[in-house]
């Protein structure tokens, strides 16, 4: 079975094409500048040399269109006809509380999936817009969207209520919905089969340490805490985010400072995090650089945002009354040796002691970090979002396949 893998944003769309057979990628790309001159296509087959192509896209529809054309290309293409594509999966940012797992597109899934735009404003319509483009192009394919939020529905009310008026919950559903649930989930069950444990006997804290950045607090492989809230703001410093702040910091800079609710609001997603405190650069190489540089603002903020990571970690471990396994994954998790000793650093008193040359050594492969006789294990184990959503998918089209005989 072949499934198409789509991220819809507002002006980008990724894909993949995975064969399920042996979980490979065929071949993987994304459209960008959607609905501006110029927009561009990139194409990669493993083993081929990349194609480019610039011209105009004006739409999803269009988008969506071109993607299956090169897919079916004779010289570029990895499929013979498109009739090869069995299904689609769509990543689809936020659930609310209406999907607790995958499902597979209906009428009256798209019509929940709009009435939570108001949730996630930049988000979903994007991902709404991947849908239809779909339909336009595959209308006999059948269509699965897996949801970021879905992980985090397991919350119990005492983690993701906040502690403000109750009708604010139930008139708008404002409480924590957590984000990054899919690269959550697929990380603890790869550590779960690494370490030949089943996933729901293991108490697991996982960092996905990117741009965006959150932990969850996992037991019994369900999330039972997590780091972003409402939005992904919260939580975490982030490259550009400043995660948790006084929620007083708002109105009172507002004051003084004479600002409007957008900007303030662009200041705490887009001028925060790793950015403002170094005045540098929100990415870690660059951070990293700064303080080998010497750079005192790079080394505080570097300092800051392990700081608080850390006290996530211990908070936690606290909620969980303990836990087994730490997981670093994301771009900064998966590939700074720097933050995740200096995170650990600070953690020996669970008995987590961190093998320094394990932790240097550089592997796309998922592999334990920690000394052999270190009471929590810690692992790096990249993430794969994508293998996900496709092997949802699957699952989920191979079993409505067999309802209906
Ligand atoms: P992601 O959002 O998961 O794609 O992560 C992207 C971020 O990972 C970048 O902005 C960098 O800050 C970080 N990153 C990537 N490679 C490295 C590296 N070798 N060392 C430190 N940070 C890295």
């Amino acid at each position: 079975m072949k499934i198409l893998v789509i991220n819809a944003g507002s002006s980008s769309l990724k894909y993949q094409i995975y064969d399920m057979t042996d979980e490979s990628v065929m071949a993987s790309g994304r459209v960008e500048r959607i609905g501006m001159d110029s927009s561009i296509l990139t194409h990669e087959v493993p083993g081929r040399q990349d194609m480019r192509d610039v011209s105009e896209i004006l739409d999803h529809v269009t988008a969506v269109k071109r993607v299956v054309d090169i897919l079916v290309d004779p010289q570029h293409g990895v499929l013979s006809s498109i009739h090869e594509i069995e299904a689609v999966g769509h990543r689809v940012v936020h659930g609310g509380e209406s999907f607790k797992q995958s499902v597979i597109v209906t009428p009256e899934v798209k019509l929940e999936i709009r009435n939570l735009f108001d949730l996630a404003p930049l988000h979903n319509p994007a991902h709404m817009m991947g849908i239809t483009a779909v339909d336009a192009n595959l209308p006999d394919v059948a269509q699965v969207v897996v949801f970021d939020t879905a992980f985090h529905q397991t919350m119990p009310p005492k983690a993701y209520l906040y502690p403000i008026p109750m009708v604010l919950y139930r008139r708008h559903k404002i409480r924590r919905y957590g984000f990054h649930g899919t690269s959550h989930y697929y990380v603890s069950d790869m550590a779960a089969k690494l370490l030949g444990k089943p996933l729901n006997e293991m108490k697991v804290i996982s960092c996905h340490i990117g741009n965006g950045a959150s932990v969850t607090a996992i037991e019994g492989g369900q999330s039972v805490d997590t780091s972003m809230g409402l939005t992904p703001l919260e939580g975490l410093m982030m490259g550009t985010r400043s995660g948790d702040i006084d929620p007083a910091i708002v109105p009172f800079t507002m004051t003084k400072e004479e600002l409007t609710l957008s900007e303030v609001n662009s200041m705490l997603n887009k001028h925060s995090g790793l950015m403002a405190i170094s005045g540098l650069s929100s990415d870690m190489r660059e951070i990293v650089q700064g303080m080998d540089d010497g750079d005192k603002n790079a080394t505080l903020a570097f300092e800051m945002y392990v700081y608080r990571l850390r006290k996530y970690i211990g908070s936690y471990a606290a909620a969980m009354n303990g836990f087994d396994v730490l997981i670093f994954t994301a771009g900064v998790g998966e590939n700074s040796d720097r933050l995740r000793a200096a995170v650990c650093e600070g953690l020996t008193f669970f008995g987590l002691e961190l093998d320094e040359e394990l932790n240097k050594q550089r592997s796309r492969e998922a592999r334990v970090i920690s000394k052999p006789g270190s009471r929590i294990q810690v692992l790096v184990v990249p993430t794969n979002e994508e293998l996900l959503i496709a092997r949802d998918t699957y699952e989920l089209v191979r079993e409505a396949e067999k309802v209906q005989g």
